[in-house]
């Protein structure tokens, strides 16, 4: 039987691994029971940037991409995390909810993917919604066709992260394929459901002309996009690739400059998207 930890308060910026050996591989999480327990790196309380008003961010282990950029390898896998009950996510939640309905804000599961963990992540959810909270969750969209009504129900905002318009550049970025995350953008325009999208601008990666105009061009007609925000790259998380003996491709590759943000900036606003 698998020990119940107790998760620490921390940031998205800590290093945690090997918390949970015993966890299942995350690559063959089909469906994780009732989602009464599930895997967490780590919790903020206080961000102002994961949606709206003053959010907690709760950052859940597993994730099946792996973007060359990623500064949070460790929450990779699921036996990086702390296995947790979702009562007790919500317990701790419980103590900021007055706060966070007094400052317009709500939870944003983040990670991690959220959606490889569907039914733990989507009874959190459940479970903020019940204290009057708004909610948030940020995902890549490449499990997008695991979410169900059930789920869409107890979702306010989707923090969608399209990171290339090109599926040669999407499948180097991440190992993965482009097409779920389009679907699903296109699934949740379908549904009027409220979206922000997260472009990451990675010189030398990213920020081809084409491929910014190509996100820009898919985005626009989508009146469910709030706005757009592009997110410059950062090497915050290239300690843990070192301390995790990754091979971290992205040493030399420098933050971008204001000219190009600038110029990115522009091309989404010029294809007709609001940007922030
Ligand atoms: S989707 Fe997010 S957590 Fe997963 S590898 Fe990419 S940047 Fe990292």
């Amino acid at each position: 039987m698998l020990q119940v930890g107790n998760l620490e308060a921390g940031n998205r910026h800590d290093l945690r691994v090997v918390i949970s050996p015993d966890a299942p591989d995350e690559n063959e999480l089909k469906g994780d029971q009732d989602g009464a327990f599930g895997y967490a790196h780590s919790y903020e309380t206080a961000s102002r940037v994961d949606g709206p008003g003053l959010r907690v961010v709760l950052f859940v282990s597993g994730c099946l991409l792996r973007c060359s950029y990623c500064h949070n390898p460790d929450t990779w896998h699921l036996k990086d995390g702390t296995y947790i009950s979702a009562q007790q996510v919500l317990d701790r939640l419980g103590a900021f909810a007055s706060a966070l309905r007094d400052l317009n804000g709500g939870l944003t599961i983040s990670g991690g993917e959220p959606l490889v963990q569907l039914e733990f992540t989507r009874r959190i959810l459940a479970g903020a919604k019940e204290m009057g909270l708004h909610t948030a969750i940020e995902t890549s969209g490449y499990l997008g066709n695991r979410v169900d009504e059930k789920y869409l129900s107890v979702l306010d905002l989707v923090l969608l992260d399209i990171k290339s318009s090109n599926p040669k550049t999407y499948r180097n970025v991440t190992s993965r394929e482009l097409a779920p995350t389009l679907g699903f953008a296109e699934r949740l325009a379908a549904l009027g459901k409220p979206v922000r999208v997260r472009f990451t601008l990675v010189p030398g990666l990213t920020d081809d002309a084409e491929n910014v105009a190509g996100i820009a061009r898919f985005v626009a007609p989508m009146a469910n996009v709030e706005w757009v925000e592009v997110q410059p790259f950062h090497q915050l998380g290239a300690f843990k690739w070192k301390a995790m003996h990754l091979d971290y491709k992205n040493n030399q590759t420098p933050t971008p400059t204001p000219d190009l943000i600038d110029r990115v900036i522009g091309q989404f606003r010029a294809a007709g998207c609001r940007v922030r």
